[in-house]
């Protein structure tokens, strides 16, 4: 081992959770430590943590975390080799399971109990990741301006008749690359370019601000039509008073529901190929597809449980029920290549 591998390693501090497994406290249902996981997270939900110690209390593996932006996450896996503690990388979108995906960081897992817990289209088919929750890319519209006629598609935004109507967030958002890509899986690289110059000619501002900024935007009356993320929407939903005056000024529209349904991503995990820590970190990405712990994982981010049969919490399922896309996340991978070079080539930037 070189030395320069050390000093990276000696500089590794892992947050870790505060158990109280073996403490011999309350009910006395914990199990002493033996064992641990060592998880590369872009999640940070305070949910997230709960759940994390309760898969300690229940089997004595103590869980570490490290908690930095998913590309970061990616290339410091890459970077440590053969010598990583990673054995998990937790991270949204599959845009960037793609990416990890690429670097050839991940490992295959063969289990029983993701097949059966999660859709096939959830997870990777070679099980190199595993869709944990899901949010849907949804039409925002400014209620006190009515529902826009003609709007009940992704395909619609193009049309000119919405001409200086429609606010986006920025094209380098994975959210936005992640969208294109499915369309261009759908109906394939023209008809996508089409497409996106055509919502460009629609723009009513260049591209700025995130999800979050395109709900206010339209809330406010600035932009009557928008593209977010149902979680962010639900969080108004959910929210205190002023949050849910600006929830009831926005209009909600489900794409594509005569056809191949709204376009839903994914929140997942990966085994990373060097895991120290292999059997537990299988154990763990188990664990996260039981009911219980969708339910804090979905919740944390008012997201949709990626597990068969379970439902959103209240927040989200104001915002509707609808049918998903049922493309492939690991196709939407696929194409973030040639969404980026769309997205150059008709100017949105
Ligand atoms: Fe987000």
């Amino acid at each position: 081992m070189k030395p320069i591998f050390l000093a990276a390693l000696a500089s590794i501090s892992f947050g870790t959770l505060a158990a109280c497994a073996g403490e011999g406290g309350d009910a006395g249902e914990a199990v002493p430590i033996t064992g641990e996981v060592n998880i590369y997270s872009s999640r940070h939900y305070d949910t997230d943590l709960a759940l994390y110690e309760d898969f300690t209390r229940e089997t004595g593996i103590k869980v570490n975390r490290i908690e930095a932006d998913a590309d970061a996450l990616i290339e410091r896996i890459g970077a440590e080799g053969e010598f990583s503690p990673a054995d998990l990388l937790i991270t949204v979108d599959a845009g960037r399971l793609w990416r990890a995906e690429e670097a050839g960081i991940l490992a295959p897992v063969e289990s029983a109990v993701l097949k059966e817990r999660l859709p096939a289209n959830l997870r990777h088919p070679q099980g190199l990741w595993f869709g944990l929750s899901t949010r849907a890319r949804i039409i925002i519209y400014d209620k006190a301006k009515g529902a826009p006629e003609g709007l009940a598609n992704y395909a619609d935004l193009a049309d000119p008749k919405f001409k200086g109507q429609i606010c986006m967030r920025s094209s380098s958002n994975i959210y936005n690359i992640s969208l294109l890509s499915s369309i261009i899986a759908h109906k394939g690289a023209d008809a996508a370019e089409q497409w996106t110059k055509g919502v460009v000619a629609n723009f009513k501002q260049p591209p700025q601000g995130n999800d979050t900024a395109m709900i206010e935007a339209v809330a406010a009356g600035q932009c009557r039509i928008s593209v977010v993320n149902t979680y962010y929407l639900a969080r108004y939903a959910g929210g205190d008073a002023g949050a849910k005056a600006i929830f009831d000024k926005v209009g909600v529209i489900f794409p594509d529901q005569a056809g191949t349904g709204t376009h839903v991503n994914v929140s997942g995990a990966g085994l990373i190929k060097t895991a120290p820590n292999r059997e537990n970190a299988v154990k763990f990405l188990e664990y996260l597809t039981s009911e219980s712990a969708q339910r804090y994982f979905a919740d944390g981010n008012n997201e949709y449980p990626a597990a068969i049969g379970l439902k959103a919490n209240s927040a989200v399922e104001r915002l509707g029920s609808f049918k998903s896309d049922t493309l492939s996340v690991a196709d939407i991978g696929k194409g973030q290549a040639e969404a980026v070079r769309i997205f150059d080539r008709a100017g949105w930037n």
